[in-house]
């Protein structure tokens, strides 16, 4: 096995609970190195850290895997994916979609699996979790003696690491329940890797506060805000998104919920229809606007934040007095402080009156890693107008 030893004091962050290691923190590699081999990380008195997968090509180039002086192997991997479905279990989040394995919080950096019914959605960030697959695949069978897995890697996360994402072809449609809705989903296609689960406490909380509103879904993708806020009471809603096939699945996802005759669906950027709703007069009882990520990158962190603001100020403006507003940011650097410093501002701008309902995030099925901050990438705000 591999040997990766730190430079001088590297080990603090390890110590201190985070797993990443940076290639200007390493010393010296010794021993045989393979990408499907977990190496052997000692600190610069070579006192043994722990294990973890290795890879020369990114810069962020190991990621802990154990603190434990045991193989990386098929029953790690059985283990560590038997307690993440524990802590879901117990926690009541085991439901008919949700995230089984969420990376760095579930102790398996570099692995994201979704369940969606019975199939296992495995998606490698890693090179060293690529080569693991089969004994991923393994472990998901033992966990889950009826179910399918497929594969579908982040194209993005591939050509970092220098590894072949791989993609099964999409899967027949599935539809799943996820509360009170039925979701078409078809593994490997769309975004992420079929819904977006992180998102489905705070779609049960605002269909709660959609009761008899009409409400506004700013960037729907698969409608699925609006189909719980429809379900749950809502009056009427209107979707946007600038996607033809986001629209797609959102008009499936109405229909198999029978919510058709109550939704509009709008196609165009939601930055040019907000404009036009608001100087056209409409206004809503709710809106939800769960945007893409305006950045991935901090240098881009203050032309991210000024888009953010425009489209809050107008989704405040469109609120009826006493209408809520769930508003969110999936950019990692957007910390829950700058979003509510950047909707604090926006409410300012829009010269409204604004409560602060509860503050928002990912779904408990995406845990947030107190000692790894990255883990932590959705804030959200439900805000009401009081004037
Ligand atoms: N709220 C959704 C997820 C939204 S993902 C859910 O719970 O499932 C973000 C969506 O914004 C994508 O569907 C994307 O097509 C859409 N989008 C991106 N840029 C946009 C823009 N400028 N105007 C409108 N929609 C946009």
């Amino acid at each position: 096995m591999a040997t990766l030893k730190l430079t001088r004091g590297a080990e603090a962050r390890i110590k201190a609970g985070h797993p990443w290691i940076y290639r200007t923190q390493i010393a010296d590699l010794t021993g045989r190195w393979k990408a499907e081999e977990a190496v052997e990380i000692v600190d610069w008195s070579r006192r043994f850290l722990g294990r973890g997968f290795y890879n020369p090509r990114p810069s962020l180039c190991c990621r802990l895997l154990t603190r434990r002086d045991e193989p990386v192997d098929a029953g790690f991997f059985h283990r560590r994916l038997r307690e993440a479905f524990e802590y879901r279990r117990e926690a009541g989040l085991a439901s008919d979609a949700y995230r089984l394995v969420w990376s760095e919080a579930d102790g398996l950096p570099g692995l994201v699996v979704d369940r969606y019914g019975a199939v296992s959605v495995v998606q490698c960030l890693t090179l060293g979790m690529s080569r693991a697959a089969p004994a991923i695949a393994d472990g998901l069978h033992r966990l889950f003696p009826e179910g399918r897995v497929h594969r579908s890697d982040d194209a993005t996360a591939a050509r970092l690491e220098g590894f072949e994402a791989q993609h099964d072809p999409s899967g027949e449609e599935l539809v799943v329940t996820e509360g009170g809705c039925r979701f078409a989903v078809t593994p490997g296609a769309g975004h992420k890797t079929g819904l977006y689960l992180d998102q489905s406490e705070n779609r049960a909380l605002f269909a709660h506060h959609a009761r008899g509103r009409r409400i506004l879904d700013g960037f729907c993708y698969a409608g699925a805000f609006a189909c719980h806020a429809l379900t749950g009471g809502s009056g009427r809603a209107l979707l946007l998104d600038s996607s033809a096939d986001a629209l797609a699945l959102a008009r499936r996802n109405l229909e198999l919920n029978g919510l058709s005759a109550r939704a509009e669906i709008r196609e165009g950027n939601a930055f040019d229809l907000l404009r036009g709703l608001e100087g056209s007069g409409e206004r809503f009882g709710a809106v939800v606007l769960d945007p893409p990520p305006f950045t991935r990158r901090k240098d881009s962190l203050a032309a991210a934040t000024r888009g953010y603001k425009e489209i809050n100020i107008r989704g405040l403006r469109l609120l009826e007095p006493g209408g809520v507003l769930a508003t969110f940011s999936c950019s990692h650097h957007v910390t829950p402080a700058l979003f509510e410093e950047m909707c604090r501002d926006a409410a300012g701008d829009a010269g409204v009156a604004v409560r602060v309902l509860q503050s928002l995030g990912q779904s408990r099925d995406h845990p947030v890693l107190l000692t790894v901050p990255e883990s932590r990438y959705l804030s959200g705000l439900l805000l009401e107008r009081i004037s």
